[in-house]
C-alpha cells in the first residue's frame, strides 16, 4: 500500500505490473472527460503532499488538516491516514478542481493524482528506499478516457514525467511504517496515544516541530546537534526524523532514537 484513489465505478485488473510494463494513456485537456477524475473520489495524501500543498497554500498544517482533510483509520494497519476532503457539491468535486482550467494546485498535486490510473503498493517493508519491493497496478475508471488514446509508457517513464521518485523516497519511512504495522498481527492493537503521535510526526508537521523543540523532548531522547541543526528549519528532515522515531516507538527498534 502507498497511497489510494477510489471511485464507483473503478476496476483494477488483475495484472501486477514492473516498472518497464508497458500501458496506453494519454490525459490532456480536450479531452472529454476532463477533470470527471477529480469529483467523487478518495485520495489519502501522503507526508510529503501535506508539506507541500500546505505551503502553496501558505497556511499552516494544523489549518491545512482542518480545512482541507478528514482524518481515517487505515483498515488492517489500524493507523491513522488522512484523506482530502471533498466539497459539499452535487460531484463531490475535490477543493482544487476548476472545469476549465483543471488542478489549480497542478505542480503540488498529490501523489496519488500523479500516479493515476497507476496504482502503486509495496510487498514488504524495508529499512531503506528499496524500489524493488513495488508493484504497480491500473486503476481503470469507466468515465476516463485516457485508456483509449495511443500514447504508450513502461512504468519507469511515467514516473519519472510524473515526478514521483523523490516524492517515493521522501515518503518510504511511512510507507514502511504501515507496511510493517500490517504484517503485525491485530491483535496487537497500538495505543490511542502511539496513533496520535503517529499523526503529528507524520501529518502535522508545524506541530510535530513545536512538540521536539519546545517540550522536553531533546532533553529525554539522545539525538545528536547535527541532527538537531538539520531539522530545526527543514521539514523534510524534521519528517525523516519523525518517520525513525516512530519505528523505534511502534516496533522498539534499537538501532533507531532512543531515550538518554
Ligand atoms: S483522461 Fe482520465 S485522468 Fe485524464 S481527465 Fe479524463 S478521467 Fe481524468
Ligand atoms: S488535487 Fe488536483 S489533480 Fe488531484 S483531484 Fe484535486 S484537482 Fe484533481
Amino acid at each position: 500500500m502507498k497511497n489510494q484513489i477510489k471511485n464507483r465505478n473503478s476496476e483494477i485488473p488483475p495484472v501486477q505490473m514492473n516498472r518497464d510494463t508497458k500501458f496506453k494513456f494519454r490525459c490532456h485537456k480536450k479531452i472529454n472527460c476532463f477533470t470527471d477524475c477529480c469529483r467523487d473520489i478518495n485520495i489519502m495524501l501522503t507526508p510529503y503532499d501535506i508539506i507541500i500543498m500546505k505551503e502553496k497554500l501558505e497556511l499552516s498544517s494544523e489549518e491545512f488538516l482542518a480545512i482541507y482533510t478528514n482524518p481515517q483509520l487505515l483498515e488492517k494497519a489500524d493507523l491513522p491516514v488522512v484523506i482530502l476532503k471533498h466539497l459539499d457539491d452535487d460531484r463531490k468535486s475535490c477543493p482544487f478542481v476548476k472545469d476549465e482550467e483543471g488542478c489549480i494546485i497542478y505542480e503540488e498535486r498529490p501523489s496519488t493524482c500523479r500516479y493515476y490510473p497507476l496504482g502503486v503498493g509495496s510487498l514488504s517493508y524495508a529499512s531503506n528506499y528499496n524500489e524493488s519491493d513495488d508493484f504497480f497496478f491500473t486503476v481503470k475508471e469507466s468515465h476516463c478516457k485516457g485508456f483509449e488514446q495511443e500514447k504508450e509508457w513502461t512504468v519507469s517513464e511515467w514516473r519519472e514525467d510524473q515526478d514521483v521518485e523523490l516524492r517515493d523516497e521522501i515518503n518510504a519511512g511511512w510507507t514502511d511504517l504501515i507496511v510493517r504495522k500490517k504484517s503485525v498481527p491485530m491483535s496487537i492493537k497500538l495505543t490511542e496515544k502511539s496513533k496520535q503521535m503517529f499523526f503529528l510526526a507524520c501529518y502535522n508537521i508545524d506541530k510535530f516541530r513545536k512538540f521536539i523543540f519546545e517540550s522536553t523532548f531533546l532533553k529525554r531522547y539522545d539525538v545528536d546537534e547535527k541532527t538537531v541543526n538539520n531539522m530545526k528549519d527543514n521539514d523534510i528532515q524534521l519528517l525523516q526524523f519523525g518517520f525513525k522515531w516512530m519505528k523505534s516507538t511502534l516496533f522498539e527498534d534499537g538501532e533507531n532514537i532512543k531515550l538518554k
